[in-house]
């Protein structure tokens, strides 16, 4: 089977995308376990000298002098910049298209700092550099969605300890985000209602499932979370694109996410975790005004066995409203 180095493939039946990135030379060994959050030493860490351990240095916050933050190239990346435009093509039965798009690493300059103890000028600043990096990479044409994470702990998938966070563009909108977003579609014309502003809603009327709220935002458990502890951070007012909120807004998504996270990281010894930005598309901004951008934060404390892989269906032992308690209690 003929092959890219940088390559998606679609799955037939699930019409999923994989990312191929085969670039690392994976050994066995690189599969194996290694689950636990410790702390590492600052001396030998790579991410002390972003710039030597990406591929150079892609800006630096404020400046390269005094910096409290690095945007650097990833090492590894899983996708890859091309000024070729990149166009889903047939390989007999299967489809396939180029791997192109930006992968980028956010890193935060203090060793142990992870999101919940940044200070505020700092989870500002990142904050704001996602923003600015978004609409960077969202003005190539491959780009068709962008993803912005951060994954705490081995178990998150984080191979390295001090601090950093992603941002991926892909040339396809991947399956679940499609879902997500034509769920949200169904509903409001259905229903007439934001699905998202309308979870708020009930979030308040049930009062159990809130972690954090103030004016502008708010931190809650779903109805029916797929994980022990996961929670959702919404700004209250309705906008599809977290690219386009105000400054204030994104002020109170920040509280409430580190004020949540720190909740969590308090009741849980070393919560591994992964959040996620759930945002519209880059292109035809005018089709998603149904959307409503939120955080999905999901600690990892379950590992997927046969049934969820089989079935979809998660395994939850944990009620949100008792893991909220949990959550909110001295
Ligand atoms: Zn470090
Ligand atoms: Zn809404």
């Amino acid at each position: 089977m003929p092959k890219n180095k940088y390559e998606l493939r679609q799955n037939l039946t699930s019409k999923e995308w994989i990312i191929f990135s085969t670039n690392r030379g994976s050994k066995p060994s690189d599969f194996s376990i290694k689950n636990e959050l410790k702390k590492q030493p600052k001396r030998g860490c790579v991410f002390e000298n972003p710039e030597k351990a990406g591929g150079g240095l892609i800006k630096a916050f404020p400046d390269n002098k005094n910096w409290h933050l690095k945007v650097v190239p990833n090492k590894f990346p899983s996708v890859v910049f091309s000024k070729k435009k990149a166009i889903v093509k047939n390989r007999g039965p299967f489809k396939y298209i180029d791997g192109f798009g930006h992968h980028e690493l956010v890193i935060t300059k203090n060793h142990d700092n992870n999101f919940p103890n940044l200070s505020i000028e700092d989870a500002n600043l990142l904050f704001n550099v996602f923003r600015e990096r978004y609409q960077n990479i969202a003005k190539d044409k491959n780009t068709a969605y962008i993803s912005i994470f951060h994954n705490w702990g081995p178990r998150a998938g984080a191979s390295i300890y001090h601090p950093h966070y992603q941002i991926l563009s892909t040339p396809v909108v991947p399956l679940e985000a499609e879902r997500h977003l034509s769920n949200a579609k169904n509903f409001k014309q259905k229903e007439g209602v934001c699905v998202h502003c309308q979870q708020i809603k009930l979030a308040q009327s049930d009062k159990d499932r809130i972690i954090h709220e103030d004016e502008l935002s708010i931190a809650f458990a779903p109805y029916a979370p797929q994980e022990p502890f996961e929670f959702r951070v919404s700004p209250k007012n309705h906008s599809p694109y977290f690219e386009d909120a105000s400054e204030y807004e994104v002020h109170s998504v920040i509280k409430s996410l580190q004020t949540a996270l720190g909740k969590l990281e308090k009741k849980i010894n070393k919560a591994n975790y992964n959040f996620y930005f759930r945002t519209s598309p880059v292109k035809d901004k005018n089709n998603y005004k149904f959307y409503h951008w939120h955080i999905q934060i999901v600690p990892r404390l379950n590992i997927s066995a046969g049934f969820e892989l089989t079935t979809g269906m998660e395994v939850n032992s944990i009620f949100p409203e008792d893991a909220v308690k949990i959550l909110n209690s001295k």
